[in-house]
């Protein structure tokens, strides 16, 4: 357990709200105490872009993660956690008290036009539909459920989540239960399970991996097919649960050979094979995904097509693959931006091959899809389904339904020419600004 400013987690009865203050906050950490009573979020290790950060945006609690601040001396002072400016005020005047006051009020005014509109489809000023999914299983809550009428499915199921919940490997009667929840939970819609993404900023607290740079080490599939057992139990599983509801898809995360696509293929069929075989009937075979979150897919694109039925950019680790910024190191964070001109143009490559060439599905399941002038440049560039987080969806569909498609692709052809990341963004910006969307966006 992470060691908070004051003391142990459990010397707290959390009557009253806090701000989490700590050396470094995890996502395990956040789901111990009850969401209702996290007012704000600080800590010193990580970075916007770790698990830690999007599961607290997921949970819409303000956020100041990497920061560098006396932690010793802060214990048990009043504090604003401004998420947005990234600032942390301590001890605040009551002018500046009653500014934030103020900026809570506009907050919620923008609130409330995004709950009256959101029920209505993602479809721009000209009719141009965008697929607006889910990102689902961070939430400790029921929450996602209540999401159901806003989304087209869920674009990607974090299984991983499970795990790490757990205090030794789930059974596989234990994950088969957990799947067929989710599965009947969004009963009716497309649910993209990934399979078990652990290592890096994701530790498995009964799996030991003491590792120099786990970031590019012992992740994702690579465990799995290391651990092929667990795998096939996982796939079996996952199978089961899908019989009811047949409305599951599957998704291998941190490919980077078509070598590994085709292992876990093997094991699904494996799996397939032996489930038809015991309940002696045909069950349906789920459509089977990659993502792209190595560079090096990029450049197999073609040989992976013919084993996939769809890919999936993880933008999150393809940028931080791409750009070789470490998604977790505040020192480096500045460093870590998905408008760079060589994602964008690693976007449009991705978008053209799969569109043009392979001719698969491509959506964005990275936190870049949930960010409003990330989704705009997304949009622009051809991309017609993104997944997002829970509190996303309502301000993401908002912007797509006051944009022009047209428009934006001039926005495009513009942006596809320059070489500065602020200034790609500037271009998204001013036009969100020109469409009367800033005061959402913030
Ligand atoms: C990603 O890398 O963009 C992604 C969705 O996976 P995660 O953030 O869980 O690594
Ligand atoms: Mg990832």
């Amino acid at each position: 357990m992470s060691r908070l400013a004051h003391s142990y987690l459990e010397e707290f009865d959390f009557k009253e709200p806090v701000i989490l203050l700590a050396e470094e906050i995890t996502a395990a950490l956040i789901a111990e105490v009850p969401r209702e009573r996290i007012a704000g979020i600080v800590s010193l290790q990580g970075s916007g872009n770790s698990i830690a950060a999007i599961l607290a945006r997921n949970l819409n609690i303000p956020t100041l993660i990497g920061v560098d601040i006396p932690l010793q001396k802060l214990d048990r002072h009043l504090f604003i956690v401004d998420g947005i400016r990234k600032e942390l005020l301590v001890d605040p005047t009551a002018g500046v008290l009653t500014e934030y006051q103020g900026m809570i009020l506009d907050n919620e005014k923008n609130s409330k036009i995004l709950l009256e509109e959101q029920f209505l489809p993602a479809d721009t000023e000209d009719g141009v539909h965008i697929n607006v999914n889910l990102n689902a299983g961070l939430s400790f809550d029921e929450k996602e459920q209540s999401i159901l009428p806003l989304i087209d499915g869920v674009g990607l199921y974090r299984t991983e989540i499970e795990f790490m919940m757990h205090k030794n490997f789930p059974t596989e009667l234990e994950e088969c239960r957990h799947y067929e929840e989710v599965l009947k939970n969004f009963a009716e819609k497309k649910v993209v399970m990934r399979t078990m993404d652990v290592g890096g900023d994701k530790p498995l607290p009964y799996l030991p991996m003491n590792e120099l740079n786990p970031f590019l080490g012992w992740r994702g599939i690579r465990v799995s097919l290391d651990k092929p057992n667990l795998l096939l139990a996982q796939f079996r599983a996952m199978l089961k649960a899908n019989r009811k509801y047949e409305n599951l898809s599957i998704m291998l995360p941190m490919i980077s050979s078509l070598d590994e696509v085709l292992a876990a293929k093997k094991l699904l069929d494996q799996a397939y094979n032996e489930i038809c075989e015991e309940y002696s009937t045909v069950i349906d075979y789920p459509k089977i995904g990659a993502m792209i979150e190595v560079p090096a897919v990029l450049f197999i694109l073609e040989d992976l097509a013919p084993h996939v039925d769809f890919f999936s950019i993880g933008s999150n680790d393809l940028t931080q693959y791409t750009l070789a910024v470490d998604r977790n190191n505040p020192k480096v964070s500045k460093l870590y931006d998905s408008f760079q001109p060589s994602m964008l143009r690693a976007f449009y490559r991705i978008f053209r091959i799969c569109d043009k060439e392979i001719h698969r599905p491509i959506s964005v399941c990275g936190e870049v899809a949930g960010d409003p002038l990330g989704a705009l440049m997304l949009i622009s560039i051809g991309y017609r389904e993104l997944s997002m987080n829970y509190t996303s969806v309502p301000l993401v569909k908002y912007i797509l339904r006051h944009v022009n498609m047209s428009e934006l692709q001039e926005v495009f052809a513009k942006a596809i020419k320059l070489q500065d990341a602020i200034e790609i963004r500037n271009l998204y910006r001013d036009y969100a600004n020109k469409k009367g969307l800033l005061s959402m966006i913030k």
